[in-house]
């Protein structure tokens, strides 16, 4: 059995995919907290960043650098942030919810 985010990668559910490259797929989260809210996965399962080989941790960073910094532009957004998931998410993936100034 495959986690949620697996699917995702190999296309087995549906996801609004903003980015994806050989080792990495980004994808707007479900439940946008802010616009442009996104998920970033390794395409290979890793329970977290004690789980996961550099180069790919390395390669998941980047991404969601790259994806943070495109959002940010295209949404007109004030600022980013970028943090791993933890709790119930037995698989590593990065978050980057961009924020935004009230009119
Ligand atoms: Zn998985």
């Amino acid at each position: 059995m495959s986690c949620v985010f697996c699917r995702i990668v190999r296309g087995d559910e549906p996801a609004q995919v903003v980015h994806e490259d050989e080792h990495t797929v980004a994808f707007l989260n479900l439940v946008q907290a802010t616009r442009g809210h996104t998920l970033v996965v390794p395409r290979a399962h890793h329970r977290d960043l004690g789980d996961v080989p550099l180069d790919v941790a390395e390669r998941v960073m980047r991404t969601s650098a790259e994806v943070a910094r495109r959002l940010t532009g295209a949404l007109k957004a004030a600022g980013r942030v970028a943090r791993r998931a933890g709790g119930d998410h037995p698989r590593l993936v990065t978050i980057c919810t961009l924020l935004y100034r009230s009119i």
